[in-house]
């Protein structure tokens, strides 16, 4: 079923939980170590510790996603669409805040995603702009936030619908969770092993890509890059793809 066809049902569902409790910035998370360099700038870089064994294969879950994200019997597509990208957000935030005394202005000056990729925000005047990752990031995890609260964008109430604008506006948040994901990715690895937490971390983000690309959420050129530009996590997809972890 095509989740973009289906704008209008109505739907029930459970309240959420509140709103995230903490707001995780460098502010929250004072780092006075010395971190290693967190951005490899030449073209022959060595391999990325995400694609190499075993750390690839490191999973919660085995086999293939395909059957965590159909569509439950009876469950309407932009319920399960909206709670998926509810947990995909929570459990990111999480990881995020364990991580966040590792993503410092002086770490992650930009919002790097791979040896030649630094993401821009847009800012209120339209204009592209560079940002610290750590407030790249704290921007997209306080906007996801206000439109999971928002009840005209994630309605809890029975009777009330779905916009329908709500299958572009989760592609949004969709395309700007990704961005945080190849950050980590990118720049944190290090600390994701060092916290054992590999095998989590990939779990949580092959659901999340097996549901974005189930539900058209997620765009191949968004994971992919640009020529000369690719994202350091789009190899990770095409590898896990090959090991038949992700449908191809
Ligand atoms: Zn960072």
């Amino acid at each position: 079923m095509s989740f973009f066809n289906s704008i209008g049902r109505s739907m029930q569902r459970a309240p959420r939980p509140p709103r995230r409790s903490t707001t995780p910035t460098s502010a929250t998370f004072p780092s006075t170590e010395s971190l290693p360099p967190a951005t490899p700038t030449s073209a022959s870089a060595p391999k990325p510790l995400y694609l190499c064994s075993p750390f690839v294969e490191a999973a919660l879950v085995k086999g293939n996603f395909k059957t965590i994200v159909m569509l439950p019997k009876y469950a309407d597509v932009m319920e399960w669409v909206a709670s998926n990208i509810f947990d995909f957000y929570q459990n990111l935030n999480q990881f995020y805040g364990v991580l966040a005394e590792c993503c410092t202005q002086q770490s992650c000056p930009t919002m790097a995603a791979g040896p030649n990729l630094n993401y821009t925000w847009i800012n209120q005047d339209r204009k592209s702009v560079q940002l610290p990752a750590p407030t790249y990031i704290d921007y997209v995890m306080t906007w996801v936030q206000n439109l999971l609260d928002d009840e005209n964008v994630f309605p809890t109430k029975s009777g009330r619908d779905f916009s329908p604008n709500f299958p572009s506006t989760v592609k949004h948040v969709y395309r700007q969770l990704l961005r945080v994901f190849a950050h980590l990715y990118h720049a944190h690895y290090q600390q994701i092993l060092h916290l054992r937490s590999e095998g989590h971390f990939n779990s949580l983000f092959a659901h999340f890509l097996a549901f974005g690309k189930e539900y058209e959420l997620l765009e191949v050129k968004d994971i992919k890059g640009q020529p000369g530009a690719p994202v350091g996590v789009g190899a990770l997809w095409e590898k896990w793809k090959e090991m038949g972890i992700l449908e191809s």
